[in-house]
């Protein structure tokens, strides 16, 4: 199915082909500060046509993740980066997709504070 989201604000808007499974609840520094509940897809899946005056992009550590977030409200709905193969992969921010109820999903502990 296709999923709507956006950040608070609504400058930026998108769409995710497909169907949640499991989340990622990622411990490191700034996803629990974030509170990021992670759905990774293939970039082929995600239709993202916010203009680029809209998003920030933060990178911290190994710089390899580029964290997108609404230069208005701050809000961060998704993240890029490249998978184990290197295929370009989005980490959707399921907190940021309309009509999920949270409570519902199945969520996976990753210890991302130890890399
Ligand atoms: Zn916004």
């Amino acid at each position: 199915m296709t999923h709507k989201g956006s950040c608070h604000c609504g400058d930026v808007t998108f769409e995710v082909e497909g169907d949640i499974g499991k989340v990622l609840e990622c411990n490191c520094s700034h996803c629990s500060r974030k509170g990021l509940l992670l759905w990774f897809v293939p970039q082929a899946a995600v239709h993202n046509d916010t203009p680029e005056h809209h998003m920030g992009t933060y990178t911290f550590n190994k710089h390899v993740i580029q964290h997108h977030f609404c230069l208005r409200c701050g809000a961060q709905p998704f993240a890029e980066a490249k998978d184990a193969k290197g295929k370009p992969t989005v980490a959707v921010n399921v907190r940021c997709l309309e009509g999920v109820e949270i409570a519902d999903l199945q969520r996976t502990p990753f210890d991302g504070r130890s890399l």
